[in-house]
């Protein structure tokens, strides 16, 4: 079976047969259709992370289950199926609580991944930029049998996390004002998040004038090239002198994360969706946190509850309420997947997708 397996970290993915383990109680073997290439497994291809090498990334996928281990009783062989990245144990104090996003298992996932006995670890649980993968019957969800897969991959991070972050944790009324600061795959969604809320003003914020574009043509109302512009400013003029009522910050950097949180009204929410480096940190004058009432708020997985929130999405796309097709700039086979970071990083792609059948 092919997987793309990072060795060591700043090297490319190398394609590599591994052996993948039949399904045991309660896991499922997925054939994968696509895998989205989203930052985040750049992340730790680039940046010294927690993640333990050699792994397979690749935590955006959709499929076909071809096989069910004992006591599988949430999917059959044949379901299609996109797969929720993280444990999701389900029993946890967060699971009970319904924020899987924060699963905390007591025990983690089996190895399922190896290469002449050596074990490959499973970014996240999944690792979808393989042919194949086995994961707990808990991390798929079976989704309607006419969505079209590959588009339906995306939702299994980018566009549940932005879609997410504006419904599920944020919680945006219609007729609000929202700043989106980075507009790459996770924030092109957080746009469409906000017209979805029914948001006045969306005000997409990019350095480059084609991601700015892609905003543009997901319900962008408004852009402000902060390469050329002051963000905080223009924010300031397109809403009455006030700010905005809410800001996400889609790309981890304290800079962009203070930008957010100067954007935003007294009384205003900043949430923070990008992924900081592991040892960044954020300087706030409380005094002004407290002055200003403002709130400044984290988003994992857009608070997602995958087994609720990924068929939902689905019939939005499939309603015409949403868009991805638009999401995918480019579409390529799994042994080009380092030109396909790389198309990511130089922002050429909205969203670049690895076909895998
Ligand atoms: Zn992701
Ligand atoms: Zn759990």
């Amino acid at each position: 079976m092919k997987a793309a397996v990072l060795y060591e970290r700043r090297t490319p993915l190398v394609i590599d047969d591994l052996d993948l383990a039949s399904p045991g109680a309660g896991e499922v073997e997925v054939r994968l259709v696509a895998s989205g290439v989203c930052h985040s497994d750049l992340h730790h291809i680039q940046r010294d992370t927690p993640t333990i090498l050699p792994v397979v990334l690749g935590h955006e996928g959709a499929g076909i289950v071809t096989a069910v281990g004992p006591n599988v009783t949430r999917v059959a062989p044949g379901d299609h199926v996109i797969i929720a990245f993280g444990p999701k144990c389900g029993e946890c104090y967060y699971c009970v609580r319904g924020m899987p996003y924060l699963c905390t298992p007591a025990r983690p996932a089996r190895p399922r991944l190896f290469k002449n006995g050596q074990v490959i670890n499973q970014f996240l649980e999944v690792a979808t930029y393989a042919e194949r993968t086995v994961v707990s019957e808990k991390n798929v969800v079976k989704i309607r049998d006419d969505a079209p897969l590959a588009v339906c991959s995306l939702v299994a991070c980018g566009v549940t996390t932005g879609i997410g972050a504006v419904i599920n944790t944020a919680r945006v009324e219609p007729g609000s004002n929202v700043v989106v600061i980075g507009t790459g795959g996770v924030g092109l969604n957080v746009v469409q998040g906000a017209r979805l809320a029914g948001a006045a003003r969306i005000i997409a914020v990019d350095v480059r004038d084609n991601k700015l574009e892609f905003a543009r043509a997901m319900g962008a109302t408004h852009l402000i090239n902060a390469a050329r512009e002051d963000v905080v400013e223009r924010v300031r003029a397109l809403t009455g002198g006030y700010g905005a009522d809410y800001a996400f910050e889609v790309i981890g950097n304290p800079a962009t994360i203070n930008q957010a949180y100067e954007s935003i009204r007294k009384g205003g929410t900043a949430v923070v969706v990008g992924v900081a480096d592991e040892n960044a940190e954020l300087t706030i004058k409380p005094v002004w946190l407290m002055r200003q009432a403002k709130t400044l708020m984290g988003c994992a997985y857009g608070s997602a509850r995958p087994q609720v929130d990924f068929p939902r999405i689905v019939d939005l796309y499939m309603e015409g309420r949403i868009k991805l097709d638009e999401l995918i700039t480019r579409r390529f086979g799994l042994d080009e997947i380092n030109e396909a970071f790389r198309a990511m990083e130089a922002g050429e792609v909205a969203r670049g997708v690895i076909d895998l059948a």
